[in-house]
């Protein structure tokens, strides 16, 4: 492959991801069915927002890829402090402040204020039942950053789950995610990409068992009215990945996605990570990059990300131009 397709697809990963929240925002929390099919942003929903604005799947994945171009490696203690400038000062935030944040997400970043990193990765006891789709909506940049050690990127794919979600399924939806995300990198197969053999052979027994019956093709056999579109990080990778399985394009998955409703901004963001990698930066509508909210920022994160550089390469081009 190319250098050139292979950095398009990488850039394709984290803009698919944006691309997908925005056009899922102005009908984020609606019931599939209510509401004038999406084909392409929309003012409105929740959050009032202009069309083409990104909400907190994009904020939160701009504050892990800054965090892992400044600290060229995994940064619990780093991850954390930018999630909590997003939440308190809206770093990051398409608006300037933070106006959606979810219930994990919240309390694991009022935890930190309170106790500061806690790596045990244990599950908190109230943790139980409570598996938000938080963390794999988020992705994309640990895999960008590692996807050329595949076992690097799973492992750093679970630690940046563990900082909000540390729920077993959280953790093992975005270690089978980055697995699928690096195949759609590698392959324009889509039966190679989700290849439930590959998935079986590379996992064996580790993986939680709804993630692992959906991974091993659950998603194929349902009709649009069997799809279920919640906040459930099982549900929400499988309708991620029925919306990438049943479509031919960048965009007419995404249409499918986020026309499921109910989380559709964050269903868009996953089937966007998939779609992005698979089809690339450029098969995606221009009028979808043209018109998303300050696209030049999430580009410039995927392309450093996507190349290797980080804060310290940046600081010596600073230094030589000036002296
Ligand atoms: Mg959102
Ligand atoms: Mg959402």
């Amino acid at each position: 492959m190319s250098l050139d397709k292979r950095l398009d697809k990488l850039r394709g990963m984290l803009v698919g991801l944006a691309v997908g929240d925005a056009l899922g925002a102005a009908v984020e929390f609606m019931p599939r069915g209510s509401f004038e099919p999406i084909e392409g942003y929309r003012a409105g929903g929740p959050h009032n927002l202009k069309a083409g604005y990104w909400t907190d799947d994009t904020s939160m994945a701009l504050c892990s890829g800054a965090s892992l171009i400044h600290c060229n490696q995994h940064d619990p203690e780093d991850q954390m402090q930018r999630y909590q400038r997003w939440f308190r000062d809206g770093y990051m935030s398409s608006t300037g402040r933070c106006f959606d944040i979810g219930f994990q997400t919240q309390r694991a970043i009022q935890r930190f204020e309170r106790e500061g990193v806690d790596l045990s990765r244990e599950i908190h006891p109230d943790d139980v039942d409570s598996a938000g789709n938080g963390a794999l909506m988020r992705l994309a940049p640990v895999v960008i950053k590692f996807h050329a050690h595949l076992d690097r990127a799973i492992s750093a794919a679970a630690d940046n789950a563990a900082l909000t979600h540390s729920d077993r399924r959280c953790i093992d939806a975005n270690r089978v995610f980055t697995f699928i995300l690096i195949r759609a990198l590698n392959s324009d197969d889509k039966n190679e990409v989700l290849s439930p053999a590959a998935i079986a052979a590379y996992f064996a027994e580790t993986l939680e068992y709804e993630v692992a019956a959906v991974t091993q093709g659950s998603y194929s056999q349902l009709d649009e009215s069997q799809v279920v579109s919640s906040g459930y990080v099982v549900t929400s990778l499988e309708a991620a990945l029925w919306a990438f399985y049943n479509a031919s394009s960048f965009e007419e998955g995404a249409k499918l996605a986020v026309n499921l409703g109910d989380d559709a901004d964050t269903i868009g963001a996953i089937y966007g990570q998939i779609a992005g990698a698979f089809w690339g930066y450029d098969a995606m509508p221009r009028a979808w990059i043209n018109e998303l909210h300050d696209p030049a920022r999430i580009i410039t994160v995927a392309d450093l990300l996507a190349t290797g550089i980080t804060d310290q390469h940046l600081e010596i081009l600073i230094e030589h131009s000036s002296a």
